[in-house]
Protein backbone atom coordinates (compact mmCIF):
# COMPACT_ATOMS: atom_id res chain seq x y z
CA UNK A 1 0.00 0.00 0.00
CA UNK A 2 1.84 3.22 -1.41
CA UNK A 3 -0.50 5.45 -1.43
CA UNK A 4 -1.94 7.69 1.76
CA UNK A 5 -5.05 6.77 3.27
CA UNK A 6 -8.06 8.89 3.34
CA UNK A 7 -9.12 10.17 7.24
CA UNK A 8 -12.51 10.95 7.88
CA UNK A 9 -13.65 12.76 10.99
CA UNK A 10 -16.79 11.72 11.78
CA UNK A 11 -18.94 12.91 14.45
CA UNK A 12 -20.68 10.11 16.30
CA UNK A 13 -23.84 12.27 17.08
CA UNK A 14 -25.37 12.47 20.90
CA UNK A 15 -25.52 9.45 22.41
CA UNK A 16 -28.16 7.66 20.74
CA UNK A 17 -25.94 5.30 17.52
CA UNK A 18 -29.33 6.33 15.51
CA UNK A 19 -28.29 9.69 15.41
CA UNK A 20 -25.38 9.38 13.86
CA UNK A 21 -25.48 10.20 9.77
CA UNK A 22 -25.54 7.88 6.96
CA UNK A 23 -22.52 9.02 5.64
CA UNK A 24 -20.72 8.80 8.55
CA UNK A 25 -22.05 5.02 9.30
CA UNK A 26 -20.72 4.29 5.64
CA UNK A 27 -17.19 5.19 6.44
CA UNK A 28 -17.17 3.72 9.97
CA UNK A 29 -18.31 0.45 8.47
CA UNK A 30 -15.39 1.14 5.57
CA UNK A 31 -12.51 1.80 7.08
CA UNK A 32 -9.87 0.13 7.34
CA UNK A 33 -8.61 1.68 11.25
CA UNK A 34 -10.74 3.62 13.91
CA UNK A 35 -9.39 5.96 16.44
CA UNK A 36 -12.64 6.99 18.81
CA UNK A 37 -13.28 9.05 21.80
CA UNK A 38 -14.11 8.36 25.52
CA UNK A 39 -17.76 9.61 24.64
CA UNK A 40 -18.73 7.65 21.60
CA UNK A 41 -21.30 5.00 21.69
CA UNK A 42 -19.75 1.52 21.97
CA UNK A 43 -22.59 -0.04 19.72
CA UNK A 44 -21.31 2.04 17.17
CA UNK A 45 -17.94 0.21 17.54
CA UNK A 46 -20.15 -3.17 16.35
CA UNK A 47 -20.71 -1.68 12.68
CA UNK A 48 -16.86 -1.87 12.37
CA UNK A 49 -15.86 -4.67 10.12
CA UNK A 50 -14.43 -7.50 11.04
CA UNK A 51 -10.43 -6.94 11.13
CA UNK A 52 -10.74 -3.27 11.71
CA UNK A 53 -8.35 -1.61 13.85
CA UNK A 54 -9.46 -0.33 16.51
CA UNK A 55 -7.64 2.79 18.70
CA UNK A 56 -9.33 4.40 21.87
CA UNK A 57 -7.80 7.73 21.67
CA UNK A 58 -7.82 7.86 25.65
CA UNK A 59 -5.13 5.31 25.94
CA UNK A 60 -3.46 6.57 22.95
CA UNK A 61 0.41 5.93 24.26
CA UNK A 62 1.40 9.10 26.12
CA UNK A 63 -2.33 10.16 26.48
CA UNK A 64 -3.34 12.08 29.63
CA UNK A 65 -7.54 12.48 30.15
CA UNK A 66 -7.88 16.47 29.65
CA UNK A 67 -5.81 16.32 25.89
CA UNK A 68 -2.77 15.98 26.71
CA UNK A 69 -2.44 13.47 23.88
CA UNK A 70 -3.66 15.18 21.72
CA UNK A 71 -0.18 15.46 19.91
CA UNK A 72 -0.18 11.31 20.04
CA UNK A 73 -3.90 11.23 18.50
CA UNK A 74 -2.76 13.88 15.92
CA UNK A 75 0.53 11.71 15.25
CA UNK A 76 -1.38 8.43 14.92
CA UNK A 77 -3.31 9.57 12.82
CA UNK A 78 -1.05 10.64 10.11
CA UNK A 79 0.82 6.83 10.45
CA UNK A 80 -2.36 5.11 10.02
CA UNK A 81 -3.20 7.39 7.01
CA UNK A 82 0.43 7.12 5.53
CA UNK A 83 0.01 2.73 6.14
CA UNK A 84 -2.25 3.42 3.25
CA UNK A 85 -5.50 2.71 5.74
CA UNK A 86 -8.52 4.47 5.02
CA UNK A 87 -8.97 6.34 8.82
CA UNK A 88 -12.19 7.19 10.80
CA UNK A 89 -11.82 9.62 13.89
CA UNK A 90 -14.57 8.99 15.32
CA UNK A 91 -15.97 11.80 17.70
CA UNK A 92 -18.93 12.33 20.09
CA UNK A 93 -21.17 14.82 18.74
CA UNK A 94 -19.56 17.31 16.06
CA UNK A 95 -16.28 17.53 15.68
CA UNK A 96 -15.77 21.08 15.21
CA UNK A 97 -17.55 21.69 18.35
CA UNK A 98 -15.64 21.71 21.08
CA UNK A 99 -14.33 18.37 19.93
CA UNK A 100 -10.72 18.99 18.83
CA UNK A 101 -11.21 18.74 15.29
CA UNK A 102 -9.83 21.85 13.92
CA UNK A 103 -6.37 20.89 15.60
CA UNK A 104 -6.84 17.73 14.27
CA UNK A 105 -7.70 18.97 10.68
CA UNK A 106 -4.74 21.24 11.11
CA UNK A 107 -2.22 18.14 12.19
CA UNK A 108 -3.36 16.39 8.95
CA UNK A 109 -2.97 19.53 6.53
CA UNK A 110 0.31 20.06 7.90
CA UNK A 111 1.25 16.50 7.34
CA UNK A 112 -0.10 16.34 3.85
CA UNK A 113 -2.67 13.83 4.50
CA UNK A 114 -6.00 14.06 2.92
CA UNK A 115 -8.79 14.56 5.23
CA UNK A 116 -12.55 14.85 4.82
CA UNK A 117 -14.96 16.42 7.88
CA UNK A 118 -18.54 14.24 8.07
CA UNK A 119 -20.13 16.51 10.29
CA UNK A 120 -22.33 15.06 13.27
CA UNK A 121 -24.80 15.99 15.49
CA UNK A 122 -24.04 18.40 18.38
CA UNK A 123 -24.60 17.59 22.25
CA UNK A 124 -25.28 21.42 21.84
CA UNK A 125 -28.84 20.85 20.04
CA UNK A 126 -29.62 17.40 20.59
CA UNK A 127 -29.19 17.97 24.41
CA UNK A 128 -31.94 20.37 24.33
CA UNK A 129 -34.08 19.07 22.03
CA UNK A 130 -33.95 15.47 23.86
CA UNK A 131 -35.84 17.01 26.93
CA UNK A 132 -38.40 19.61 25.11
CA UNK A 133 -36.71 22.89 24.29
CA UNK A 134 -36.63 24.36 21.05
CA UNK A 135 -33.18 26.60 21.19
CA UNK A 136 -34.95 28.97 19.29
CA UNK A 137 -38.52 29.86 19.06
CA UNK A 138 -40.29 32.76 16.96
CA UNK A 139 -40.64 35.76 19.57
CA UNK A 140 -39.27 34.35 22.33
CA UNK A 141 -35.22 33.36 21.46
CA UNK A 142 -33.59 34.61 18.40
CA UNK A 143 -30.30 33.37 18.81
CA UNK A 144 -28.71 30.24 20.24
CA UNK A 145 -25.06 30.81 21.55
CA UNK A 146 -22.79 27.92 22.57
CA UNK A 147 -19.94 28.04 24.46
CA UNK A 148 -17.57 26.21 26.70
CA UNK A 149 -18.46 25.80 30.66
CA UNK A 150 -15.09 24.08 31.37
CA UNK A 151 -13.00 27.26 31.92
CA UNK A 152 -15.02 29.15 33.65
CA UNK A 153 -13.51 28.89 36.78
CA UNK A 154 -11.01 31.85 37.47
CA UNK A 155 -11.39 35.01 36.29
CA UNK A 156 -13.76 35.63 33.47
CA UNK A 157 -13.02 32.13 31.60
CA UNK A 158 -12.29 34.16 28.58
CA UNK A 159 -16.26 34.69 27.77
CA UNK A 160 -17.55 38.68 26.91
CA UNK A 161 -20.17 37.77 29.80
CA UNK A 162 -21.68 40.59 29.52
CA UNK A 163 -22.63 39.93 25.84
CA UNK A 164 -23.69 36.72 26.71
CA UNK A 165 -26.12 38.11 29.52
CA UNK A 166 -27.05 40.82 27.27
CA UNK A 167 -27.96 38.56 24.13
CA UNK A 168 -31.45 37.31 25.41
CA UNK A 169 -31.30 34.60 23.11
CA UNK A 170 -30.86 30.93 24.75
CA UNK A 171 -27.29 29.61 26.08
CA UNK A 172 -25.47 26.29 25.86
CA UNK A 173 -22.77 25.63 27.78
CA UNK A 174 -20.70 22.56 27.41
CA UNK A 175 -18.61 20.70 30.21
CA UNK A 176 -20.58 23.13 32.58
CA UNK A 177 -20.82 20.36 35.84
CA UNK A 178 -17.99 21.72 37.51
CA UNK A 179 -18.50 24.99 36.97
CA UNK A 180 -22.24 25.65 37.19
CA UNK A 181 -21.92 27.79 40.05
CA UNK A 182 -19.03 30.38 38.54
CA UNK A 183 -21.22 30.53 35.49
CA UNK A 184 -24.54 31.43 36.88
CA UNK A 185 -22.66 34.17 39.37
CA UNK A 186 -21.39 35.50 35.84
CA UNK A 187 -25.06 35.28 34.03
CA UNK A 188 -26.93 37.24 36.91
CA UNK A 189 -23.55 39.67 37.51
CA UNK A 190 -24.21 40.78 33.90
CA UNK A 191 -27.98 41.17 34.09
CA UNK A 192 -29.57 37.89 33.51
CA UNK A 193 -32.30 37.22 35.90
CA UNK A 194 -32.51 34.82 38.77
CA UNK A 195 -35.84 32.83 37.79
CA UNK A 196 -34.43 32.65 34.24
CA UNK A 197 -35.26 28.72 33.25
CA UNK A 198 -32.29 26.95 33.16
CA UNK A 199 -31.80 23.18 32.72
CA UNK A 200 -28.97 20.53 32.95
CA UNK A 201 -28.68 17.39 30.94
CA UNK A 202 -26.70 14.54 31.34
CA UNK A 203 -26.28 11.50 28.63
CA UNK A 204 -29.07 13.21 26.60
CA UNK A 205 -30.21 10.68 23.71
CA UNK A 206 -29.34 7.63 25.68
CA UNK A 207 -31.08 5.61 28.24
CA UNK A 208 -29.26 7.23 31.17
CA UNK A 209 -30.86 10.43 30.25
CA UNK A 210 -31.31 12.48 33.16
CA UNK A 211 -32.74 16.32 33.25
CA UNK A 212 -32.32 19.12 36.44
CA UNK A 213 -34.70 21.86 35.88
CA UNK A 214 -33.95 25.03 37.86
CA UNK A 215 -34.01 28.86 37.87
CA UNK A 216 -30.82 30.50 36.83
CA UNK A 217 -30.12 31.28 40.63
CA UNK A 218 -30.90 27.47 42.35
CA UNK A 219 -28.96 25.35 38.79
CA UNK A 220 -25.69 24.64 40.74
CA UNK A 221 -27.45 23.42 44.05
CA UNK A 222 -30.32 21.75 42.12
CA UNK A 223 -27.58 19.72 40.38
CA UNK A 224 -26.01 18.80 43.28
CA UNK A 225 -28.82 17.87 45.08
CA UNK A 226 -29.29 15.47 42.15
CA UNK A 227 -25.40 14.60 42.56
CA UNK A 228 -25.39 15.13 38.66
CA UNK A 229 -22.18 13.99 37.10
CA UNK A 230 -20.59 14.62 33.28
CA UNK A 231 -21.52 14.49 30.37
CA UNK A 232 -23.97 17.45 30.92
CA UNK A 233 -24.77 20.19 28.80
CA UNK A 234 -26.47 23.33 30.83
CA UNK A 235 -29.34 25.38 28.81
CA UNK A 236 -30.16 28.49 29.78
CA UNK A 237 -32.82 30.84 28.81
CA UNK A 238 -36.60 31.81 28.38
CA UNK A 239 -37.19 28.74 26.01
CA UNK A 240 -36.03 26.43 28.76
CA UNK A 241 -39.94 27.35 29.93
CA UNK A 242 -41.50 25.57 26.79
CA UNK A 243 -39.98 22.15 28.09
CA UNK A 244 -43.18 22.07 30.74
CA UNK A 245 -45.45 21.86 27.96
CA UNK A 246 -43.02 20.13 25.63
CA UNK A 247 -41.66 17.77 27.80
CA UNK A 248 -39.78 14.37 26.87
CA UNK A 249 -37.17 12.45 29.50
CA UNK A 250 -37.36 11.96 32.70
CA UNK A 251 -37.28 14.74 34.96
CA UNK A 252 -35.26 13.92 37.88
CA UNK A 253 -35.75 17.15 40.15
CA UNK A 254 -38.60 19.51 40.52
CA UNK A 255 -38.09 23.38 40.62
CA UNK A 256 -39.37 23.70 37.25
CA UNK A 257 -39.62 27.10 35.88
CA UNK A 258 -42.87 29.00 34.94
N1 LIG B 1 -18.14 17.53 20.03
C1 LIG B 1 -19.12 17.27 21.08
C2 LIG B 1 -18.78 18.01 22.36
C3 LIG B 1 -17.47 17.59 22.99
S1 LIG B 1 -17.17 18.38 24.52
C4 LIG B 1 -20.51 17.61 20.56
O1 LIG B 1 -20.64 18.27 19.52
O2 LIG B 1 -21.48 17.20 21.19
C5 LIG B 1 -17.90 17.23 25.66
C6 LIG B 1 -19.13 17.84 26.28
O3 LIG B 1 -20.25 17.69 25.41
C7 LIG B 1 -19.57 17.20 27.56
O4 LIG B 1 -18.83 17.66 28.66
C8 LIG B 1 -21.00 17.65 27.63
O5 LIG B 1 -21.11 19.00 28.02
C9 LIG B 1 -21.42 17.56 26.18
N2 LIG B 1 -22.04 16.27 25.87
C10 LIG B 1 -21.54 15.30 25.08
N3 LIG B 1 -22.41 14.26 24.99
C11 LIG B 1 -23.49 14.62 25.74
C12 LIG B 1 -24.74 14.00 26.03
N4 LIG B 1 -25.06 12.80 25.53
N5 LIG B 1 -25.59 14.66 26.84
C13 LIG B 1 -25.31 15.86 27.33
N6 LIG B 1 -24.16 16.49 27.09
C14 LIG B 1 -23.26 15.89 26.30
Amino acid sequence: MSDIGLVSLVGAGPGDPELMTLKGLRRLREADAVVYDRLVCRELLEECRPGAELYDAGKAPGTGRHGAGQEATNRLLVTLARQGKSVVRLKGGDPYVFGRGGEEALALVRAGVRFEVVPGVSSALAAPAAVGIPVTHRGIARSVTIATGHDSRDGDGGHDWEALARSGGTLVFLMPVEHLESIAARLLEHGRSPAEPAALVRWATTPEQEVVFAPLSGIAEAAARASLRPPATLVVGPTVALAEVIAHGPVVLAGVPG
